[in-house]
């Protein structure tokens, strides 16, 4: 299978956050709830102007899934989703508004302001995670794909099943290395904690499943 390799600058980026130079790593789950609450909002604000969809408050929302057995935590939501090319698009090239992050060093020294600021969101989840699985279906497509990446060296992106419009993240969490402890990433507690301190004002639901434990 062909992989393919990163932009240039994605790669620089994706490399500091592998080596997790931020000291607030938690805040990979604030970047990915903020993704699946803007994704949702494009399937809402669809659903105004469009008559064959209907926007049912009920069917959309966030939802979070440790598993410690397989170390993955997982963030689903069921918003607009991703296409092949928006895989290829958004995932494979850092944003736009990202690249500012390289604008001096003094920023980079800051490294959780960058984040805050330039929104290199989904990249984040690499500070926390040694493989990052994208299954995304994007409304209106009948084929669903996988993107997944470990890093720096590329990513692939094939074929999958996956039925309900919308995006399922799934992290690979890493092994506790010294001081550095990733095993608080798969405990519910945890969890809560960091999506009451950053997610609080998400408009959508953002449930907590356990059944994975
Ligand atoms: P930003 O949110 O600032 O655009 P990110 O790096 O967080 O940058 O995300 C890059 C892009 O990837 C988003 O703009 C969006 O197009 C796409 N994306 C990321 N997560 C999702 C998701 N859960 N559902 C749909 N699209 C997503
Ligand atoms: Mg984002």
């Amino acid at each position: 299978m062909e992989k393919k390799q990163f932009q240039a600058e994605s790669k620089r980026l994706l490399e500091m956050m592998i080596n997790s130079i931020y000291s607030q790593k938690e805040v990979f789950l604030r970047e990915l709830i903020s993704n699946a609450s803007d994704a949702i909002d494009k399937i809402y604000y669809k659903a105004l102007t469009d008559d064959t969809l209907t926007f049912n408050k009920d069917s959309y929302y966030i939802k979070v899934i440790p598993n410690k057995a397989n170390r993955t935590l997982t963030i689903i939501d069921t918003g607009i989703g991703m296409s092949k090319e928006d895989l290829e698009n958004n995932l494979g090239i850092i944003a736009k508004s990202g690249s500012l992050a390289f604008k001096s060093e003094n920023e980079l020294k800051d490294g959780h302001d960058i984040i805050g600021q330039f929104g290199v969101g989904f990249y984040a989840a690499f500070m926390v995670a040694d493989v990052v699985t994208v299954i995304s279906k994007a409304l209106g497509q009948k084929e669903a794909y996988k993107w997944e990446s470990e890093g720096a060296d590329g990513y692939t992106i094939t074929p999958f099943e996956k039925e309900q419009v919308g995006t399922e993240i799934i992290l690979k969490i890493k092994e506790n290395i010294e001081e550095d402890n990733f095993d608080e990433y798969l405990e519910e507690y945890r969890l809560k904690a960091i999506i009451k301190k950053y997610s609080d004002f998400i408009r959508y639901p953002i449930k907590m499943d356990m059944t994975g434990k």
